[in-house]
């Protein structure tokens, strides 16, 4: 069954693996081609059919991927598969308060290191490893298909799908994104706070340069980012009230570009869409167990963060890359779904999200609200951290995982 489509005879017959991925969006195609050299027999499945590579202005939805991330897509064998000329190099970061003077500045040059992260189209990345995958000794894939139920056992786990076929495994992963199917079919508790926000993502034409840097103004009640694209267009994620994202949307293209611009205090003068404007309601999810005896959760399933840090898809990359690891490293003999293996991936990565999910929250509420001393203490916090260079030098190592 290794490295068919879902179209092949092959695939078809395809009832028995080790490790089922459900969920072959960025984390489960990246996890499913990391086990690549782990002997288990894996199957990557998903509901959706991949669309078809557009040749319009580009994808609005696009990630900064950390040096590890990058690190990880390299092993995939994906990031070489990324033109370098739809990859932009992040130098430096700057970061605006809501008062004069608060700015903290974090730079590549400082750190001692080419570059603090990269931006990277989304569908660039997607298609990059549904490359790799299709090569020898990849996953079989089975795509457009549903599962309809899921039943876990002693020996093994058994996936229904919607056409009558089943899927026998000694492991599931749930990679399937926030609403995990996975996550509700098993049981597992979890608590969802929508935080009334919408990330509002479009891709611009400057009329200045960005010199590689990525410039994030806290603004009254929201967060806009200007992320460096190729050449002189820029991506932004603005975090805002659903009521005014709606307004935003609803706006003509010029009015658009104006209020964009205006909240951008003009750093880079007239701006132009290049793409149409898109919203994504933003969350925050923790799940109390990322594993069970033969299931684990991985990426949005196991955990979303608030997209101001840019770092929900490189959580996801880690625990992909530490699960394939675990696997990876297990005995000969060993069960890839024996819950005391899979509980060594769980431990590993607990405290890297609880912390994400603690700052992300905690600098959400500290922007977004409005009573009386958060606006000094927010703006004094920036100054502060700007002034302390080993305090910066730990944010950054975070950042660079
Ligand atoms: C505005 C915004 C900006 C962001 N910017 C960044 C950034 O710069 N850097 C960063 O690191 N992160 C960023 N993030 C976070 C990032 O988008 C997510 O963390 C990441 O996309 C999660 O990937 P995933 O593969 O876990 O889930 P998803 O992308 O949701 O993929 C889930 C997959 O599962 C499939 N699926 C779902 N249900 C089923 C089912 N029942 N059966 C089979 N298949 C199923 C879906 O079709 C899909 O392919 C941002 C988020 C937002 C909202």
């Amino acid at each position: 069954m290794q490295g068919k489509t879902a179209d092949s005879d092959s695939a078809r017959a395809a009832v028995e693996c080790d490790v089922l991925v459900i969920g072959a969006g960025l984390v489960g195609a990246g996890f499913a081609r990391a086990l690549r050299s782990s002997g288990l027999r894996t199957l990557l499945l998903d509901a959706e059919v991949p669309a078809e590579p557009s040749q319009d202005g580009g994808d609005s939805r696009i990630y900064a991927i950390s040096p590890g991330s990058k690190d990880f897509l390299d092993q995939c064998g994906a990031w070489g598969r990324i033109a370098s000329e739809r990859i932009a190099c992040v130098e430096a970061m700057q970061v605006f308060g809501d008062a004069q003077g608060a700015e903290i500045i974090f730079s590549a040059y400082d750190c001692a290191i080419p570059e603090l992260c990269y931006i990277v189209e989304g569908r660039e990345i997607q298609q990059a490893l549904a490359a790799a995958n299709a090569e020898p000794g990849g996953p079989a894939r089975l795509f457009g298909h549903s599962p309809v139920a899921l039943a876990l056992g002693e020996e093994g786990v058994l996936v229904d799908l919607a056409d009558g076929r089943s899927i026998d495994a000694r492991l599931v992963v749930g990679a399937d994104g926030m609403n995990s199917w996975v996550r509700e079919m098993a049981g597992m508790e979890h608590s969802v706070r929508a935080y009334g926000q919408q990330g509002v993502v479009a891709n611009f034409e400057t009329e200045l340069g960005h010199e590689s840097i990525a410039r994030q103004w806290f603004v009254s009640g929201g967060v806009v980012a200007l992320l460096p694209l190729p050449g002189n267009r820029v991506s932004l994620v603005w975090s805002t009230s659903d009521a005014h994202a709606a307004r935003l949307l609803a706006h003509e293209p010029h009015d658009f570009e104006h209020e964009v611009a205006t909240a951008c205090r003009h750093a880079l003068g007239a701006m132009r869409l290049v793409t149409l404007p898109r919203s994504f309601p933003l969350h925050l999810l923790r799940v109390a167990q990322t594993v069970r005896p033969r299931l684990a959760l991985l990426g949005d399933a196991a955990h979303v963060v608030h997209p101001l840090a840019g770092q929900g898809l490189n959580l996801g990359f880690q625990d992909a890359c530490e699960l394939a690891r675990v696997l990876r490293e297990r005995g000969p003999q060993d069960d890839c779904g024996d819950h005391r293996l899979l509980r060594r991936y769980a431990r590993a990565r607990r405290e890297t999200v609880a912390a994400m999910q603690w700052t992300t929250d905690g600098l959400q509420r500290l922007f977004a609200t409005r009573a009386y001393g958060a606006s000094w203490l927010r703006n004094t916090g920036l100054q502060f951290t700007n002034a302390i260079v080993p305090l910066k030098n730990i944010l950054i190592e975070h950042a660079l995982a």
